[in-house]
């Protein structure tokens, strides 16, 4: 079994285990503290502790050891995507590439966490001097998902880092195995307690480091339920929320695109990590002048990925994370066939698997806008097909939604382009090119999708409060100050 790291060092509390299990072959891979709210304390007292001195180093020595540790991570690579391979299901290439990722997120953080502290201000009078500087919070809580382990905690770890907080690391029981393999990292390159990692489930030890009165920070990546659940302890304390929640994301394809590399890319985005990502594409609206030509491409690619093991070489889409999400999918898939949908690929479990939570890459035509598998979000390799008139109606029918995460549009047309770019509410909108982030590029989501904001400077911003210094180099009695009498007079 597995152990908790806390203050530079592992940690085993005495309580009750979780499995962490293998989704392409069900084996049970390892065990997991399940941490109670006594591990909790001792976290956030380690992590109070480290940020008395954590938050006076100088910005250069903890870039440079932030760069260490990128260089360690890259060192590891194969190692690391094999393991999450195994807890995670994704493609060993997905996460090959998630390595490197963290690596050049921490590089990059490193960097921008050290270009600035603040702004100069124009004073309002002679001999003043205004300007800001940014702190830190304090103690950061990272609740992590599972579908990027490593991803979604190097989005918050480096950000909160190089602004001078120190961090307690909530990974997902799914996939704790990686976060924990790399503690040793943070203990070689970091002071102790700085990072801290504890296992156990959200609404234990989670809404326990919530709730802590050592916390100043929560940031969460997860579905929008559980953001609104601790979005509500967080304003029950008046704590800071970073919510980086559900997404619902359009996709739409304009007549005028090249049919087969959209419906290529429509594909990718839907069932990349088997469609759990927040910015899979979940709603696809094409124009119906070549509805039917972009969605007999859609089928023939979708038919021809192949689902497996993540570890085997030729595999395009592992399992589904676990059997209540692939059943959820299913769910949603029959009760849109049972209002009139139509099934044209996959729309069930894959009868080629004795084990593990496959389900075939879905694609569906006769979609109606309204039915449940497109109005909430479905966490899975399903690609529902919508026929529009026109960019309006695309853009309206795109807009209808209680998420705003990403929307991607395929077209050479400008006007349709940058119409659609201006009035669909999203974080991000990609254009002839889904899901590709940027380091430097801030990520998140509007409406129920957070409103909080990763990567980028912005991403660094989240982390630091901001201070607004005043001085004047010239102590001398104001006088607009008592006695009144003589301002009045000064003034009338
Ligand atoms: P989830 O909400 O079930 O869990 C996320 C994390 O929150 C886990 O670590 C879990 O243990 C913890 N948690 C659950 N209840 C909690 C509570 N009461 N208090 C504290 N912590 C709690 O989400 P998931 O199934 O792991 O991930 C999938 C969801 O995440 C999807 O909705 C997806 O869209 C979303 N997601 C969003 C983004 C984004 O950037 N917006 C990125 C990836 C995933």
């Amino acid at each position: 079994m597995k152990a908790q790291w806390i203050a530079g060092q592992w940690h085993k509390p005495a309580r009750a285990k979780i499995p962490v299990v293998n989704p392409a072959t069900e084996e049970i891979l390892d065990y997991i503290p399940r941490g109670t709210a006594a591990d909790a304390d001792l976290a956030v007292r380690a992590a109070r502790q480290a940020f008395e001195t954590w938050r006076w180093i100088p910005a250069l020595e903890k870039a440079q050891m932030l760069h260490r540790l990128a260089g360690d991570l890259r060192a590891r690579q194969k190692k690391l995507a094999t393991l999450m391979t195994q807890e995670g299901g994704k493609p060993f290439c997905e996460n090959r590439d998630e390595v490197e990722w963290v690596a050049a997120c921490f590089q990059y953080y490193a960097e921008v966490g050290r270009n600035s502290r603040g702004n100069s201000i124009p004073p309002t009078f002679h001999h003043q001097v205004n300007f800001t500087i940014k702190e830190p919070y304090g103690v950061v809580v990272g609740i992590i998902p599972w579908n990027y382990p490593l991803l979604l905690m190097v989005w918050k770890v480096a950000p909160a880092l190089m602004a001078g907080n120190t961090v307690i690391l909530k990974p997902s029981n799914e996939t704790p195995l990686s976060l924990l393999s790399i503690a040793d990292l943070f203990g070689k390159h970091l002071p102790a307690g700085v990072v801290n990692i504890v296992t156990g489930r959200g609404a234990e030890i989670g809404e326990a480091l919530i709730q802590h009165p050592g916390t100043d920070l929560i940031a969460i990546t997860g579905s929008t339920e559980t953001g609104k659940r601790v979005g509500q302890l967080c304003a029950a304390q008046v704590k800071k929320f970073h919510g980086e929640l559900g997404g619902n994301d359009p996709f739409i394809v304009c007549e005028d695109a090249d049919l087969d590399i959209a419906s290529r890319a429509a594909c990718w985005a839907a069932f990349l990590n088997t469609g759990q990502v927040c910015t899979s594409c979940k709603r696809l609206y094409v124009f119906e002048s070549v509805a039917d030509e972009f969605t007999k491409l859609a089928v023939k690619h979708a038919k021809s990925l192949k689902l497996g093991n993540g570890l085997k070489p030729d595999t395009d889409l592992g399992p589904m994370i676990n059997l209540r999400q692939l059943e959820d999918v299913h769910h949603r898939v029959r009760q849109a066939v049972n209002d009139g949908a139509r099934i044209l690929c996959g729309g069930r479990r894959s009868p080629k698997f004795k084990k593990g939570f496959f389900y075939e890459p879905t694609v569906l035509t006769d979609v109606e806008h309204d039915m449940n598998l497109v109005q909430t979000e479905t966490f899975g390799p399903v690609l529902p097909i919508m026929r529009v008139k026109d960019i309006d109606h695309a853009i309206w029918l795109a807009n209808d939604s209680a998420y705003g995460l990403g929307a991607n549009i395929y077209t050479n047309n400008m006007e349709w382009a940058m119409k659609a770019m201006e009035r669909i509410t999203a974080g991000t909108f990609w254009i002839n090119d889904p899901l590709t982030d940027n380091d430097a590029g801030p990520f998140g989501g509007m409406r129920q999708t957070g409103h909080s904001r990763e990567l980028g400077e912005e991403g660094l911003d989240e982390f630091r409060e901001t201070k607004h210094v005043h001085l004047d180099y010239k102590a001398e009695r104001k006088t607009y100050w008592y006695p009144y009498a003589k301002y009045n007079k000064l003034t009338s």
